[in-house]
């Protein structure tokens, strides 16, 4: 497997954990709030080799012992599964963020995963929005992450226009009975569509009111706003 960059620390990316984050590249949506645009569309490069990356793991292991691997999106790379093995052959702790569009590549990654983040981002006819021509492989993902006995979060980007009053009760049902929902504000800036820039984030009243939506639906509900 090859990746588009590697970020030694976060504080942010694995809860309650420091970890390294391993971007991989392409992916299989087009979301026009894309803050990773040129992983997406056209990246052609440096990569770093599978083996340098876990040469560089297994040097700072003794601080690091946690892995994120997010995208792009991380299930477009038929390797995958294999490369998660290898880091928990090797004793880490392993988050995979998600998209849910590739239901059996992540079927496959469960043995090697610690906890999973799963991208709702809105209601399933916006999802067209984003190029997906097929909302099945997100529902068949939500019931894998559900029923996996991986911990996991459902996450969603408060985009205006993706995420509203008129939007949130369909994302409710699909994440209904989730154990955990995060709602990430959105920030405007280097965004796939240049339009997106200028789009004014949701205030965080209005997306904890959309929240309590939520809330009726899941376990436990958290905010980053
Ligand atoms: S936001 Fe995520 S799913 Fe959407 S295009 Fe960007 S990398 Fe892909």
């Amino acid at each position: 497997m090859i990746f588009a960059g590697l970020q030694k620390t976060s504080l942010i990316d694995y809860p309650d954990r420091v970890a390294t984050v391993l971007f991989t590249s392409g992916c299989n949506l087009r979301c026009p709030y894309c803050h990773n645009g040129e992983l997406v569309h056209s990246y052609t490069g440096p990569f770093i080799e599978e083996d340098e990356v876990l040469e560089t793991l297994l040097e700072r292991k003794n601080y690091v012992d946690s892995v994120v691997v997010t995208g792009g999106e991380p299930t477009i790379h038929p390797d995958l599964p294999g490369f998660l093995a290898r880091l928990k052959e090797n004793g880490f702790n392993v988050k995979l963020d998600t998209n849910g569009f590739n239901p059996d590549t992540l079927r496959a990654c469960l043995p090697f995963v610690d906890y999973i983040a799963m991208d709702v981002k809105t209601s399933t006819e916006k999802y067209t929005d984003l190029e997906a021509s097929n909302i099945e492989p997100l529902t068949k993902s939500i019931k894998i992450i559900k029923t996996s006995g991986v911990d996991y979060e459902f996450r969603c980007t408060a985009v205006p226009g993706f995420v509203e009053t008129e939007t949130i009760n369909e994302i409710g049902k699909l994440v209904k009975g989730a154990k955990r929902f995060v709602f990430q504000q959105f920030r405007p800036e280097k965004t796939l569509d240049p339009n997106y820039n200028g789009v004014k984030p949701h205030s965080e009243e209005y997306i904890r009111e959309l929240g309590r939506v939520i809330g009726q639906c899941v376990d436990e509900i958290y905010y980053k706003i």
